[in-house]
């Protein structure tokens, strides 16, 4: 049975304090939950992360980074590498997140050098990609979002995909308040899993977890997470309350 994964994307949000305050508020909210199949994560900025593991230790949320550098170390001035995520004990990197596309132009190119380095430092990537308000107006969502998870992923084997989680994240859904409506969103993941099927096969497809992002909260979590192809949600805004975050949760 496939994973069911409630991600919090903290973005450039909280400082050491307001990260050790919303852990100690989520830790609280979910301590009675039974989590079967159910991954918890969070992934607050790099400069937290180190604190943040420790704070979580012994519970069952797990910490993830935001973005990775490629290249195994050198002179790329402000970047973080593998072996330093590692060396803290970072198992997963957000990768290909449509605010890294836009304002740090990481192409499909560069996302798929990305994915590489996550595999070869036996890393698991959450990897994010959806269409522009643009692509979806002139029914063009289908093909973007093909074309981003061939030139990024595609050129994998079918056993690599152990470590690959799928992010749909619509870009006029991020921040907008605007969802994607649950039937929108699996009509979208159940294509993603036909052509991963079609290019691997029907067991690569059944395994990956496919999770949606883009305005989810509390009110609309239960509607989305209720559909057979969305395994989960990458969440933003709503990541950043405890109650919301929970609520998001439970209603997985
Ligand atoms: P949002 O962000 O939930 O605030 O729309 C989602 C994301 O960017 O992952």
């Amino acid at each position: 049975m496939r994973q069911k994964i409630v991600a919090g994307n903290w973005k450039m949000n909280n400082d050491k304090n307001q990260t050790e305050v919303l852990i100690s508020g989520i830790k609280e909210e979910i301590k009675d939950l039974s989590l079967d199949n159910t991954r918890v994560i969070i992934s607050p900025s790099f400069i937290n992360l180190e604190s943040a593991v420790k704070s979580t230790e012994g519970s069952s949320i797990e910490v993830v980074a935001q973005n990775m550098h490629q290249a195994k170390s050198g002179a790329y001035t402000g970047e973080v590498s593998a072996d330093m995520l590692k060396s803290i004990g970072i198992k997963t990197v957000i990768l290909g997140h449509s605010e890294r596309r836009t304002y740090f132009g990481e192409t499909d190119e560069i996302l798929a050098e990305k994915v590489n380095a996550v595999l070869e430092n036996d890393l698991e990537t959450i990897f994010c990609f959806g269409e522009l308000l643009e692509d979806r107006k002139s029914d063009n969502h289908f093909n973007v979002v093909e074309s981003q998870l061939k030139n990024a992923l595609f050129h994998l084997e079918a056993k690599d995909w152990a470590s690959i989680v799928l992010a749909y994240e619509p870009v006029w859904a991020i921040g907008t308040g605007e969802t994607a409506s649950a039937e929108q969103a699996q009509e979208m993941h159940a294509f993603i899993r036909s052509i991963v099927a079609d290019k691997y096969n029907a067991e690569v497809a059944e395994a990956v977890s496919i999770l949606y992002g883009g305005s989810v909260k509390p009110a609309n979590a239960e509607e989305i997470f209720s559909k057979p192809d969305v395994d989960g949600g990458l969440i933003g805004g709503a990541a950043l309350k405890a109650s919301d975050f929970s609520a998001i949760i439970k209603a997985i």
